[in-house]
């Protein structure tokens, strides 16, 4: 006898990918994560959120100003800087305002 017909319904699993930018750049300015690299920020018992993060080592540099935005918002490793503010992120040299040209 037949009549074994294969579920029809084998619908591809779909995942939500298409706000996946907006969402990075949410993590960057929401403080509780690290702007540079998205590592959420540990907590120390008694002080809050760690101004450091344990993951790529950037921590905030309040002298500093983003290069879009220009809020003193920047977080920085050696190589890297990502603003808190905006959402800027990328090398220093494009994302810390006065980096690139040398100001006097
Ligand atoms: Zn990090
Ligand atoms: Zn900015």
């Amino acid at each position: 006898m037949r009549g074994t017909r294969g579920p029809d319904d084998d619908k591809p699993a779909r995942h939500t990918s298409r706000s996946r930018g907006v969402a990075e750049s949410k993590l960057r300015r929401d403080g509780r994560h690290c702007p540079v690299c998205l590592k959420a920020l540990p907590r120390i018992a008694g002080k809050g959120l760690a101004r450091k993060c344990t993951s790529c080592e950037a921590q905030p540099e309040p002298a500093r100003r983003c290069a879009r935005c220009h809020e003193e918002a920047i977080w920085e490793t050696n190589i890297k800087a990502a603003c808190q503010a905006c959402g800027n992120h990328g090398s220093k040299l494009r994302v810390v305002a006065g980096a690139l040209t040398e100001e006097s």
